[in-house]
């Protein structure tokens, strides 16, 4: 199978446990998943930068019959959600550790803060998102 480098990059750093983005040399915005070009300012020349992997989820959308992805059908209890890292960047994202039933205190209480999991499976590092423990919340 042939990847692109900057993919290639990407799942290597997940195997490693490490977040990689790409800077942009310009204006110093951050692309993740990486991609070669700024989508900010357009410029076109980036470079690798590692990332905490420490943010906020802004938003909790519950894996429903519609949304379900066939890839996540082992983990008990997931959702989607905005996430935002520290560094800036914003995408969307698996979270890990909402239920249904704790998901309207959740959505009260945002943003919240969360941290990587990096799931192993088949051979590849997926990259999930967990909330920090909180307080009242189980
Ligand atoms: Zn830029």
């Amino acid at each position: 199978m042939k990847i692109e480098k900057v993919v290639e990059k990407f799942y290597d750093g997940l195997a490693e446990h490490k977040l990689y983005g790409r800077k942009c040399k310009e204006c110093g915005a951050i692309e993740f998943p990486p991609k070669y070009a700024c989508n900010t300012c357009g410029y076109h020349e980036t470079e690798w930068t590692e990332l905490s992997g420490k943010g906020k989820l802004h938003s909790i959308i519950l894996a429903s019959t519609l949304n379900k992805d066939p890839w996540n059908s082992e983990l008990k209890n997931y959702s989607y959600g905005l996430v935002e890292l520290e560094e800036g960047v914003k995408f969307n994202a698996t979270i890990l550790g909402i239920r249904r039933k704790n998901a309207k205190k959740l959505r009260e209480m945002l943003p919240l803060p969360i941290h990587p999991v990096f799931y192993e499976k088949e051979g590849f590092t997926t990259l999930f998102f967990e909330l920090d423990e909180v307080e009242g919340i189980e």
